[in-house]
Order: structure tokens, then sequence, then C-alpha cells
């Protein structure tokens, strides 16, 4: 049976690691960009790396390497990228006007069935698609960076997206091993974004007010709240530091409440309190390209080691 085929449109960073992951599900991938040395070198990036995940027993999927690479092709001609697709993945800047542009032509070459999805990380699914002609199949499936290492997906409807294309989007994110989140309506910085922003700006706050040093604020991150964090979520957290989550509240509600109230106003994010955290954060790692290369690397390392462990471990 020919396998399903989806459309990647922007070969970058988000774009390229789409590709891999639908190829990994076994998918024909057909990625589409208007800079063909994008193409060139997304190709480029997507062997490279298969080939060293392969060699180090992480690939995912069943599938080859090359059986996978065979899965993808490119083009830069749109129409040819959309034809024969089920689900197409927009992986463009993120711009609302180049977006909107983008999903005006493909709203024009869409048929009644194919699911158009955008990546965008902060764009409102009501400013990106309102006014199309198939609204009806358009949604925002948001990942993480990198998606091949993160699994996470943040499925946004605009208010009049069917529930048809929520379902088969949470359903194909599942077949392709993602992790798929629905939100019930559309909200500034989504779901991750508004909880990574609150940790943010506390520990800009806390650095600012000289309570703590910023290599030591990531720490209390990386080797603290994190190790829980990466298999259980803040919920989870709070059921099973008490008998359940009423006794938690019951125990801590109070100190939560006088706690949350010394929190600060929405910090600026520049002037004195950011050269203190660049300096510090950049002696950590200078702002080289090949250092933060390395360290880019570690960290999929890292969440590559994390993710089989996650397999291994998981319960439910
Ligand atoms: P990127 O700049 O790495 O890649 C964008 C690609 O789009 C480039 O290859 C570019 O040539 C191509 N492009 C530009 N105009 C185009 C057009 N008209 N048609 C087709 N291709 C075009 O960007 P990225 O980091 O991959 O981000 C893509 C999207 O994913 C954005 O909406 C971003 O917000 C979202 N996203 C990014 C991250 C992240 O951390 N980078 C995480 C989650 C979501």
């Amino acid at each position: 049976m020919e396998p399903s085929q989806v459309a990647i449109i922007g070969s970058g960073l988000i774009g390229r690691n789409w590709a891999m992951v639908f190829a990994a599900g076994g998918f024909k991938v057909k990625l589409y960009d208007i800079a063909q040395q994008q193409l060139t070198s997304a190709l480029e990036y997507i062997r490279k790396q298969m080939k060293e995940l392969e060699e180090s027993e992480s690939l995912k999927g069943t599938l080859s390497a090359e059986q996978q690479l065979a899965l993808i092709s490119t083009c830069t001609d749109l129409k040819a990228a959309v034809e024969g697709a089920t689900f197409v993945q927009e992986c463009t800047p993120e711009n609302l006007e180049l977006k909107r542009k983008i999903f005006g032509q493909l709203d024009l070459i869409a048929d009644d069935n194919v699911i158009l999805s955008s990546s965008t990380s902060c764009l409102l699914p009501s400013k990106v698609f309102t006014g199309l002609k198939h609204v009806k199949q358009c949604i925002v499936s948001h990942p993480v960076n990198p998606p091949y290492f993160v699994p996470l997906v943040e499925i946004v409807p605009h208010p009049e997206t069917d529930p048809s294309t929520t379902e088969r989007t949470y359903a194909l994110m599942k077949q392709i091993g993602q992790s798929p989140v629905k939100l019930n309506r559309e909200i500034e910085g989504f779901v991750l974004n508004r909880l990574q922003y609150a940790l943010i700006s506390e520990a800009w706050r806390l650095v600012g007010d000289g309570v703590i040093s910023p290599t030591d604020l990531d720490l209390v991150m990386s080797d603290g709240l994190g190790m829980r964090y990466a298999f259980i979520g803040p919920l989870e957290t709070m059921h099973l530091n008490a008998e359940g989550i009423s006794s938690y509240c019951e125990r801590y509600r109070e100190g939560m409440k006088l706690v949350l109230n010394t929190f600060g106003p929405v910090p600026e994010f520049s002037g004195e309190i950011e050269e203190k955290i660049n300096q510090a954060i950049s002696e950590k790692i200078p702002v080289v390209p090949e250092v933060l290369g390395a360290r880019r690397n570690w960290r999929d390392e890292c969440l590559t080691s994390l993710a089989k462990m996650k397999k291994q471990m998981k319960s439910d």
C-alpha cells in the first residue's frame, strides 16, 4: 500500500525536524521551500542526523535511515508539494503577513479533506486563518524545539475549526509518536509558553533582586524542579507531595498565596539585569557559533537519552 503523504512548507529548523518525524512514522514527505539552498541543506542535515541516530540506536520508527530518507523528497512548487497530501504542516518564519499569504495560497489549492496546520509559536489561529474558505480544516500544531527529541505538540483550533480536524490531527500526532495536547480555545502564548514565561519572569525577578546568581537559578530547575517535571507535571506533583490534591491545598494554600502575592510586576527584560544575566550565562557558554552548536548537540543527546528512559519507565 502507498504510504500516506504529508507536505511540509518551509525547510528550516522546524520543517526539517517535522520531515524526520513524519518519515519515522512511515509517511511520504514532500518538503517545500522558496529557497533551493535551504532544501539542499535540509536534506544534508536530515541525512546526517538519521545516520547518527541509527548508529546510536536512537532512530525513531521501524524503518532504517535509508528507508526513511527515501520517503523524503523536496520541491519548490507549492501545488506539487501539496498534491496528494492529507496533511500540510506549515513551518515558515513567524510573521503574520507571510503566514496569511501562504495560507491564502494553500486555501486556493486545498481540497475539502486535507488538514492545513501551522507550526506557529505565538500567532493566534484567529489571526492566521480567519476568512479562509477552508477554515474548518485549519489548525495550529505547535511543536517544541527540537520536535524530533521533544514530542509535545499543542493543538490549537480556530473558533471555526471543525472538531473532526482537531480529532484527526490529534490521532495523526499520536500515530507518528508525538505527544499531542488539545487546547479547547486559543489563548495568547498557548499553554507551554504561558508556563515558560511565568518561570522566566520569576527567574528574572529573583536574579534582578539579587536573591540568587543566574547560574544557581538555572540549577534550581535542572537539578531540582526539572528532575521531576520530566516525568510528572505540577498538578500531579501536588497530588504526590501530599495525600492528594485536596490535602495539598489544605496544607499549602495559604503559604502559596502568601508567596504568590510577593511576585513583582512583569519585567522589562532589558537594561542592567539583562546585562548581568547575559554576562553570567555567556561566561559559561560563550556566544560563539561552534560553542552554541556543541551545547545544542549535547542538549539533544541528553534529550535522546531521556526519551529512551521515559519510554522504558512509561507506566500509563
Ligand atoms: P526558520 O527560519 O529556521 O525556517 C523558515 C524556513 O521557511 C526557511 O527555510 C525559509 O527559506 C522558508 N520560507 C520563507 N518564506 C517562505 C515561503 N514563502 N514559502 C515557503 N518557505 C518559506 O524558522 P523555524 O525556526 O523553523 O520556525 C518555523 C515556524 O515554527 C515558525 O512559525 C516558528 O514560530 C515555529 N516554531 C519555532 C520553534 C523554534 O524554536 N525555532 C519552536 C516551535 C515552533
